[in-house]
């Protein structure tokens, strides 16, 4: 599988973002027929074979059946009913088929720039290891084991966890955040490591993130498919790891390669995803087959972890158990957290099979297998897609970085999402219609045996040395909220 056999293609999908804004309809261009699919853009260059195309879909169940048929989705607008990805030319002559017809139109060609400022493998692992340096006290960088090349001896990489905490944190509540199960999804490494970052950076400062790393077992892992990203920092369209198999040419629009986040072991195989290994959602040769998703489910196996968050990218969504089948999942939480990541992200909140059918993917598996409240978060528009400039890293984090502090204010009881949010400023409690407010001093403690203060009241006592003090207000149904930190001084 040389690199040169990989398709390079040839302009940002920024043109293409902006070709697609015409050909899409909506207030400022023509409208998609009713008939429903069109060709955005074909051939990115002599000898290539994939198109790209917008679907609009009628229902899950038929995004489901174009997914069934190798489409390489690679987002979605849930709202309009809108799908973008890629298609090869037999896959694009079964869609010609249907009975919508298909318009082909011809555009820009994309690749993935790979805008300077993301980082690659190298600087991912620099960056993990300095920051990990930088406070030996609270954070260590863990090897979580080998690629798939590395298996193989054709390369070094391996997949990399930071883990933040205090003292014996094994027995403590976990979380557990990741990016780039997709190899071309590169924002997501950047989030992951802007996680990391806030927490570390701002243990002993932020009150929040000191009774984060206090209180939790928490553990960052950026970049779960680093062979994948190799090849996508080289400039190519790169979703799945790079396990040929017994392939020996490259085929389909991303060649060989297991779609990691189709081979988690639970329900694995069960639809919405491909027994073919040329397609882009190939679920792999058995449940839990590949060294990556081995790697993850290890470690979310060796904890008690609360919440699970695995970035992607794109479609402006927060997702959740499960994919393989209709059911809701048997967690209120689950729903009211997740519900709650939209408002504060302004991502649609969805449960995943309302998307289309997934199986094998990691939330289904950490929810089902280990009982974690699991979320995915897709990052972006069809307007950013996989490769916007670097600088659009700093929108998403403002969108996501509320949401990566509710997981860790929630982690020790995610039913706290039905009770009243306690606000502290300038020293002062603040808890409208709150039944009862208290507080604690230095250590969290169980709902109802706090010390009790009055709205309004000041938290600082303005004696002794600084600690953490929480605290937390119960609603007029009986219903306890989350604990908010401040310092006492
Ligand atoms: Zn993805």
């Amino acid at each position: 599988m040389s690199q040169k056999s990989l398709p390079r293609l040839a302009a940002t999908i920024g043109v293409v973002a902006t070709l697609a804004g015409c050909a899409l309809g909506g207030p400022s261009g023509p409208a998609l027929g009713d008939r429903g699919v069109r060709v955005l853009e074909k051939a990115f260059s002599s000898g290539s074979r994939e198109a790209i195309v917008s679907y609009r879909y009628q229902s899950p169940a038929d995004l489901t059946r174009l997914v069934d048929a190798g489409m390489d989705v690679w987002g979605v607008d849930s709202d309009r009913r809108i799908a973008y990805g890629q298609v090869s030319p037999a896959q694009l002559t079964e869609l010609r088929r249907r009975p919508d017809a298909v318009q082909v139109e011809t555009g820009p060609q994309i690749y993935n720039s790979f805008d300077k400022g993301y980082h690659t493998y190298d600087t991912m692992l620099e960056d993990l290891t300095k920051l990990s340096a930088s406070r030996p006290d609270i954070c260590r960088l863990v090897d979580l084991g080998p690629t798939w090349e590395t298996t193989k001896g054709k390369a070094s990489r391996r997949i990399w966890g930071l883990h933040i905490s205090k003292g014996d944190a094994s027995a403590k509540p976990g979380v557990v955040y990741l990016g780039n199960h997709h190899a071309r999804e590169i924002v997501t490494p950047e989030i992951s490591l802007n996680v990391a970052h806030m927490i570390v950076d701002q243990e002993g400062k932020d009150p929040a993130m000191t009774a984060a790393v206090q209180d939790l077992d928490i553990w960052v892992v950026p970049m779960v498919n680093p062979d994948g990203h190799a090849l996508a920092a080289l400039g190519n369209d790169w979703r799945k790891n790079t396990n040929a198999g017994n392939l020996f040419f490259d085929v389909g629009p991303n060649g060989a390669g297991v779609d990691l986040n189709r081979n988690y072991a639970h329900h694995w195989g069960e639809g919405g995803a491909s027994t073919r290994p040329q397609d882009p959602t190939f679920r792999g040769a058995g449940p839990g087959s590949e060294p990556e998703t081995q790697a993850v489910m290890k470690l979310a196996s060796s904890r008690p972890f609360t919440f699970l968050m695995t970035y992607h990218s794109f479609s402006n969504l927060i997702l959740w158990p499960w994919g393989y089948t209709d059911e809701a999942p048997p967690s209120k939480e689950m729903i009211a957290v997740g519900q709650q990541l939209g408002k504060l992200s302004g991502y649609k909140p969805q449960q995943s099979k309302d998307l289309y059918r997934t199986s094998g993917d990691l939330t289904d598996w950490a929810f089902g297998a280990r009982g974690i409240l699991s979320y995915t978060t897709e990052i972006g528009s069809w307007g950013d897609g996989f490769d916007p400039p670097y600088r659009e890293v700093t929108r998403f984090w403002r969108e996501n970085e509320p949401g990566a502090r509710l997981l860790l204010q929630l982690a020790d009881r995610p039913a706290a999402i039905n009770g009243p949010e306690v606000r502290v400023e300038a020293g002062r409690i603040s808890a409208p219609g709150a039944r009862r407010i208290e507080v604690f001093r230095g250590r969290k403690g169980t709902p109802g045996k706090g010390q009790a203060l009055a709205e309004g009241s000041l938290v600082a006592t303005g004696r002794g040395p600084r600690q953490l003090v929480y605290v937390q207000a119960q609603g007029t149904d009986g219903q306890w909220g989350p604990s908010t930190a401040t310092w006492s001084d």
